[in-house]
């Protein structure tokens, strides 16, 4: 089973209501859609969306990495020594994980198809259904509890709070009319991605626990290179610390884990540069009696399909964070995971099971 053609999609599409962290707005999901075909004929599909204030990788260049360096170096190779095939993909360039993780999709794609086995037990086949949170966007205190509300009359059970984007203050202010609204049982995780300094973090959620605000996790309270600060955060706090931007390879996991500078990681695909890396990072923290959240960026239903598959397969892999397709306001896939709410079915196909994608 050789590999014969690799092609690249540019795509877009819109999302029905803006995605805003203290990083970015989102307004449209752009991406690279990867297609390989083998000489057996089978077709592998990744995606890679641009994320230059999180990777650096912007369309332009997830295209050049796939079509300039990646695919010369894998046309013609065999996909049953996969591990040569990873290897090699990992070292042809330093970085441009995003487009190394849309061309490791596909390969996984081929691979279990293959094997004739859902990628998700070809991985492992830990669990067939997940179940997601829903991002509420960062707004006013006043908004943002209306999001909520209107997210947990629609089922779901679990809300990730984007804050981090100005004074603190303002962000208890956030929690607590998002709590006057849902009560006290739905779940809450705080993501500030980056937006916080750490001793002014540990006194916000210090103020947070003594309020009874009942945070389940802060995501991300610090800037990705500052992993002492991070870790004063850990252990200065009751609540959760994950990592999230800190870690996007396993040697940063290690660095993470082997320091204890945080109590959860966040793995991304897009980060990780694929399954690959990302089955690394859990192995690792499972070793370390480190649970993992597996989230995505603002991806299509394929991408996270592919992340889905992962998750899916491996019990150390406790959180879910997978709403990005609900906020899209078209689907561009056939096959693939299932939503019914908040819970996600894999599909039973081999491979990812996506069975045509609109490029
Ligand atoms: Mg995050």
């Amino acid at each position: 089973m050789k590999i014969n053609r690799v092609e690249t999609f540019r795509t877009a599409v819109p999302l029905h209501t803006p995605f805003k962290t203290a990083l970015r707005t989102v307004e449209v999901a752009e991406a690279i859609v990867v297609k390989i075909t083998c000489d057996d004929g089978t077709v592998g599909w990744g995606e890679a969306p641009p994320t230059v204030v999180i990777t650096g990788d912007s369309l332009s260049s997830i295209e050049w990495a796939i079509q300039q360096v990646i695919k010369p170096a894998i046309i013609g190779k065999s996909l049953l020594n996969y591990e040569q095939l990873f290897q090699q993909l990992h070292s042809l360039l330093v970085r441009n994980s995003s487009a190394k993780a849309a061309v490791d999709m596909a390969l996984y794609d081929c691979l279990s198809q293959y094997c004739n086995l859902p990628l998700y037990q070809f991985l492992g086949g830990y669990r067939q259904e997940l179940e997601t949170d829903y991002t509420v966007s960062v707004n006013s205190p006043k908004e943002m509890g209306e999001d909520a509300e209107a997210y947990v009359k629609q089922g779901f059970n679990v809300l990730k709070v984007k804050v981090g984007k100005d004074d603190i203050e303002t962000d208890i202010k956030r929690i607590h009319e998002i709590r006057q609204r849902i009560g006290y049982d739905i779940k809450i995780r705080l993501d500030a991605n980056q937006g916080w300094e750490s001793k002014a973090a540990v006194k916000a959620i210090r103020k947070m626990e003594d309020l009874d605000l009942n945070i389940e996790l802060v995501e991300q309270p610090v800037p990705a290179h500052d992993i002492e600060g991070l870790k004063r955060v850990t252990d200065g706090v009751d609540t959760l610390i994950m990592a999230d931007e800190s870690v996007f390879t396993p040697y940063q996991a290690f660095e993470v884990l082997k320091t204890r500078s945080a109590d959860l990681i966040n793995i991304k695909l897009m980060k990780a540069g694929g399954i690959y890396y990302a089955q690394k990072i859990n192995d690792l923290a499972e070793v370390c009696g480190v649970e993992c959240m597996v989230g995505s960026m603002i991806e299509t239903r394929l991408g996270i399909t592919a992340a889905a598959h992962f998750a899916a397969s491996k019990k150390n892999v406790t959180r879910f964070d997978f709403d990005a397709p609900l906020m899209l306001a078209k689907d561009i896939v056939t096959g693939g995971i299932e939503y019914n709410g908040r819970m996600i079915t894999l599909p039973t196909q081999p491979g990812l099971g996506i069975e045509r994608v609109l490029v």
